[in-house]
C-alpha cells in the first residue's frame, strides 16, 4: 500500500518537474515519502499465525477463555494481528509462575542476572529495527521516533539496570526483593513503559507478571520471544494480554506483592484505593498537564522546536507533554507566529514514513477524545489555530492544533488532552509564571526557557513537578529518575530512586505484629511513687501555628495511665481543628526554603532544650505509663540523640548528579513534599513522636501531628521546647483527640500532601483508601511494629526518603 503511494508520488513529481528549472525544483520540492519496509515485522506476525497466545512460564499457552481481540495499524485501520483476552484463570497461572520462579531467580545471584539483563540489552539491540518497525506499525507513532527514541531508550534500560543487578549485593545489601510484581503499562510508549518496569524489577531479584494495554500488546510478544532466546528462567517474565479488567485482576491477586502502573490518574486512582490496606507496595505514574514556560530572554527559534517535541512528539500521547504553554506577554505575539508558521510545516502522514513529523492517533476513541475536548475549547471561547493542510484520511489523524486566548480555569487547561493540542497563555511577572504552573492538580514535569541561567534555577525549585528540563524537554534516561508530584502519581523510573521500587529494606522483616512492650514498674502508681509529678488537673490544649489553641469543639477527653488512674485531660480536637492546623502550615513558606545548616540549628537547639528539662519528661513518661524511671530516661535521652541524628543528616541527606546518556547534569533534588500530616505510634509516648516528627521537618516539610490518643502528654509538653527553640509558627502543629477520626480527616483533607500512619490495619487501610482523591502519599505501617528504641528499626535514611520526593532538574551542560 506505501509501495505504491510512493510511485504514485514519484510518477507526479517526475510529471511536474519535467518543465521546471532546477531553482524552481530547489523552492518547490516537497518532500517524497521515505518509507520503511515492513516485511520483517510482518514475518514475525506470520511466524505467530497473526494469533498471538499468553506467554506464561516460559510458554506460549492458549487464552482460558478462547477468545482472541484484533490490533490495528492506526496508520491504514488494517487489522495486524488478534491477540489473547486473559481472564482471572490465566492471571492465576500466571503469577503462580511467578512466584514459583521467585526463589531461584533470588538464589542465582546479582552476577547471574546481570548476565540475563545484558543478553536481553544484546538481543533487543540487535532487533532494534523490527522493535522500531513492529511499534509503529501497532502505535501509529513514526518510525524516526521508535527508531531514535524508544527503542534506543529501551536498549539503554537494560544495560543499565544490567549494571545495577551486578551492584546488587554490594550497593543496596540493606534492601531485598519485594516479590511478585505485577506491571500494567499504557499504550503511549509500549516497549518503553516494559522496560522501565521490567529492567528494574527483574535486576532486582522480582520475577513479574505484564499486561501491555489493548492496543499495543505486539512488541512485548516480541520482548517475551526475546526471552525464550535467551533462555530466561521459565516464570521470571510472564506477558498476559488483554482488557482493563485482566489489569484489575492482576492488582487484586493476592499473591501480588506489588503493583507498577502507568496509565490515566482515574485508573490510578482505582489501584489506589484496590490494593489499600493490603500491604502492597505501589507506584503509579500518572498523567500530568505539564508547563512549558518561556521568558523574553528565551531564544525563541529553539522555543518553537522544543514545542515541537513537547506536544507534537508522539502525537502528543505523552503524559509529561509540555500541553500549556505559558509564554512571557511581551513576546507572545512573537512566539505564536513563529510556532504557527512551524505548524504549517509539519509533515503527518503514515508511521512507517520516515519523512513525517507527526503519526497517527492510537485508536478512534483515543481521537474521539481529542475531537470532543477540542470542540470544548472552542465553546469555552478559546482561540483555535490549525494549519492550512488535511489529514490523511485512511488512518486516525488528527492536525497539530493551537490554542490562544486561554483562561487558566478553563477545561482546556486543566484537563490532559493526550493529542497534538497546546493551549498557550500568557503572564507578565516571573511569580505568575509560577502560579499559572502550579495551578494544576498534577505535576510530572515542567519546561523552564530563559537564557539566564539564575532565572532559570530560581523557577525550577518553585514548580512542583517530579521533572524540571532546562532549554530542554522530553528527555529519558534510564540513569534519571522520573514520575510525578500530585495527582500525576507517586513513586519514580528510572536511577538509583527507581530501584527503591522494586526493593524493601530488609529491617523490615524484624518489625514485630504487636507494639513493643516496655515492662512497668509493680509498685508505680500514682499514690505510691515518689517522683514528683506534673500537675494533674490542667488540660492541655492543641498547638497551632505557633500558639497554644483550645479545641473548636470545646471538648476535652480523660487520660488515665496504664493502671487505670486518671492522670489529666486533652483537648478533643475535631475537622475544624485540623482545618486550621493545615492553614496554618501552609501559611508558613519560610520553613522548606531554610538550608540544611540552618534546619539543623533549629534541631540542636530542640534537642538542648530537650536536654534541660530531660527528668520533667522523664517523669511524665512514668506518670502515663509506670514504667521505671530509669527507662523513661533512657527513652528521653535516645529522643535527643535522635535529633541529633536528624540533626546531623538535615544537610547531608543530599541529591545525586545523574550520569544521564546527553548534554546535562542531571541534578537529582530531594524536596520537600509540603504539608504532612503523622500519626503518631501509641508505644514510646515521647521517642515516638520525635522520631516521626523530626525528620519529616528535618527536610523542610510542615507537619500535622496527632500524638498517641492513649500517652498525648509528651507531645503536649513538647509545645514548650517548640515555643523556645527558634522553630517557627506553623512547622508543627498538634491536634490532640481521637487517633483515627482525626488521621481520616487528614487523608481526606486536599491541601494536606501526605500522611503516616502508625498503628492498627483497619487504620492503615483507611488511610490509603482516603488519600486516594489527591493521590497523597502515604507512608503505613500495616500493623507491623517498629521497636523505636531500636536505632536500626526507629531512624534512619528510609524516613527522610518518605520525607522528601525527588524533583530531576536537567541542566544543559557541556553542550
Ligand atoms: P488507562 O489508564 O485506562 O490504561 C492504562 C493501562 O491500565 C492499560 O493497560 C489498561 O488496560 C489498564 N487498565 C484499565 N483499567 C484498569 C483497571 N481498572 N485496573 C487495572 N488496569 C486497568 O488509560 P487509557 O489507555 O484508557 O487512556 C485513557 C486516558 O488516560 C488517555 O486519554 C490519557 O489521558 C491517559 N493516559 C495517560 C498515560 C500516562 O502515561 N500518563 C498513558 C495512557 C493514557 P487496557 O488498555 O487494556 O484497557
Amino acid at each position: 500500500m506505501l509501495q505504491d503511494d510512493i510511485q504514485h508520488h514519484l510518477d507526479t513529481q517526475w510529471l511536474k518537474n519535467r518543465n521546471m528549472k532546477v531553482k524552481d525544483i530547489y523552492e518547490t520540492m516537497e518532500y517524497g515519502p521515505a518509507p520503511e519496509s515492513a516485511d520483517e515485522a510482518i514475518q514475525f506476525l506470520e511466524s505467530h499465525h497473526k494469533k498471538f497466545k499468553l506467554f506464561i512460564n516460559g510458554k506460549w499457552v492458549e487464552p482460558s477463555s478462547g477468545e482472541y481481540f484484533e490490533s490495528v495499524n492506526p496508520s491504514t485501520k488494517e487489522v495486524l494481528a488478534n491477540i489473547s483476552e486473559a481472564n482471572d484463570t490465566d492471571v492465576n497461572k500466571a503469577v503462580a509462575a511467578a512466584k514459583k520462579a521467585l526463589p531461584e531467580w533470588v538464589k542465582i545471584g546479582a552476577h547471574k542476572r546481570a548476565r540475563y539483563l545484558y543478553a536481553l540489552a544484546r538481543q533487543i539491540q540487535k532487533h532494534s529495527r523490527l522493535f522500531a518497525v513492529l511499534e509503529s506499525l501497532d502505535n501509529g507513532k513514526p518510525i524516526r521516533e521508535t527508531r531514535d527514541i524508544d527503542i534506543p531508550i529501551v536498549v539503554r534500560h537494560f544495560y543499565h539496570h544490567a549494571g545495577w543487578a551486578q551492584l546488587k549485593d554490594t550497593e543496596l545489601k540493606d534492601y531485598k526483593e519485594v516479590g511478585v510484581i505485577g506491571q500494567i503499562i499504557p499504550w503511549n510508549f509500549p516497549l518503553m513503559m516494559l522496560s522501565w518496569k521490567i529492567a528494574p524489577a527483574i535486576a532486582m531479584g522480582n520475577t513479574i507478571v505484564l499486561k501491555p494495554a489493548e492496543f499495543t500488546s505486539l512488541t512485548a510478544l516480541l520482548f517475551a520471544e526475546i526471552c525464550e532466546q535467551i533462555g530466561l528462567p521459565n516464570g521470571v517474565v510472564n506477558i498476559i494480554t488483554g482488557h482493563g479488567k485482566v489489569g484489575a485482576a492482576l492488582v487484586d491477586h493476592k499473591e501480588v506483592n506489588k503493583i507498577a502502573f502507568t496509565g490515566s490518574t482515574e485508573v490510578g486512582k482505582i489501584i489506589r484505593r484496590a490494593t489499600a490496606g493490603t500491604g502492597k507496595k505501589l507506584s503509579l505514574e500518572l498523567g500530568g498537564k505539564s508547563p512549558f514556560i518561556v521568558f523574553e530572554d528565551a531564544d525563541l527559534d529553539s522555543v518553537v522546536e522544543g514545542i515541537v517535541d513537547a506536544i507534537w512528539f508522539n502525537q502528543g500521547q505523552v503524559c509529561c507533554a509540555g500541553s500549556r504553554l505559558l509564554v512571557q506577554e511581551s513576546i507572545s505575539g512573537k512566539l505564536y507566529k513563529k510556532i504557527r508558521a512551524r505548524m504549517e510545516n509539519l509533515r503527518i502522514g503514515n508511521a512507517l514514513d520516515k519523512s513525517i513529523d507527526i503519526g497517527a492517533i492510537v485508536a478512534p476513541v483515543q481521537l474521539k477524545v481529542i475531537e470532543d475536548l477540542v470542540q470544548l475549547g472552542i465553546k469555552e471561547g478559546s482561540t483555535l489555530w490549525q494549519p492550512s493542510w488535511k489529514c490523511p484520511t485512511e488512518g486516525y489523524f488528527y492536525p497539530p492544533t493551537m490554542f490562544t486566548d486561554v483562561s487558566p480555569s478553563s477545561i482546556i487547561a486543566q484537563e490532559e488532552i493526550f493529542g497534538p493540542v497546546l493551549v498557550a497563555m500568557s503572564f507578565r511577572t516571573h511569580q505568575e509564571a509560577v502560579k499559572l504552573a502550579n495551578n494544576t492538580r498534577y505535576g510530572l514535569a515542567c519546561s523552564i526557557w530563559t537564557e539566564n541561567i539564575n532565572l532559570a534555577l530560581d523557577i525550577a525549585p518553585q514548580i512542583k513537578a517530579g521533572t524540571a528540563w532546562i532549554n530542554c524537554t522530553n528527555v529519558f534516561d534510564a540513569a534519571a529518575g522520573f514520575g510525578g508530584y500530585r495527582e500525576s502519581g507517586f513513586g519514580r523510573e528510572g536511577g538509583k530512586e527507581g530501584l527503591m521500587e522494586y526493593l524493601k529494606p530488609r529491617i523490615d522483616d524484624n518489625f514485630s505484629d504487636a507494639p513493643i512492650v516496655i515492662p512497668t514498674e509493680k509498685v508505680a502508681s500514682l499514690k505510691s511513687n515518689n517522683i514528683q509529678l506534673p500537675e494533674i488537673d490542667r488540660t492541655s490544649k492543641m498547638y497551632i501555628s505557633g500558639k497554644q489553641s483550645r479545641p473548636d469543639g470545646g471538648y476535652s477527653m480523660v487520660i488515665n495511665n496504664s493502671k487505670g488512674d486518671y492522670i489529666g485531660e486533652v483537648s478533643k480536637g475535631n475537622r475544624k481543628d485540623i482545618r486550621n492546623a493545615v492553614e496554618a502550615a501552609h501559611a508558613n513558606k519560610n520553613w522548606e526554603t531554610n538550608t540544611g545548616h540552618a534546619k539543623a540549628q533549629v534541631l540542636y537547639y530542640i534537642a538542648e532544650n530537650l536536654a534541660i528539662r530531660k527528668d520533667e519528661f522523664a517523669n511524665r513518661i512514668v506518670q502515663m505509663t509506670n514504667q521505671s524511671h530509669a527507662d523513661a530516661l533512657q527513652e528521653v535521652e535516645l529522643s535527643i540523640e535522635r535529633i541529633y541524628t536528624y540533626a546531623a543528616l538535615a544537610d547531608k541527606y543530599d541529591g545525586q548528579v545523574h550520569h544521564t546518556v546527553h548534554k546535562n547534569v542531571t541534578l537529582a533534588m530531594p524536596e520537600a513534599i509540603g504539608v504532612m500530616g503523622i500519626i503518631c505510634p501509641d508505644e514510646c509516648p515521647l521517642l515516638g513522636f520525635i522520631s516521626t516528627v523530626i525528620p519529616a521537618i528535618a527536610m523542610g516539610n510542615n507537619v500535622i501531628v496527632v500524638p498517641s490518643e492513649k500517652l498525648p502528654f509528651s507531645a503536649t509538653d513538647f509545645y514548650q521546647i517548640l515555643e523556645t527553640s527558634d522553630v517557627p509558627a506553623g512547622t508543627v502543629n498538634i491536634v490532640t483527640g481521637n487517633k483515627d477520626e482525626l488521621a481520616q480527616v487528614l487523608a481526606k483533607h486536599d491541601d494536606v500532601d501526605a500522611v503516616w500512619y502508625f498503628g492498627g490495619l483497619k487504620g492503615c487501610k483507611d488511610i490509603e483508601f482516603l488519600s486516594a482523591d489527591n493521590m497523597k502519599r502515604t507512608w503505613v505501617n500495616y500493623s507491623k511494629y517498629r521497636n523505636w528504641l531500636d536505632k536500626e528499626q526507629g531512624e534512619g535514611h528510609i524516613f527522610l526518603k518518605h520525607a522528601t520526593q525527588i524533583k530531576n532538574i536537567w541542566i544543559p551542560y557541556g553542550a
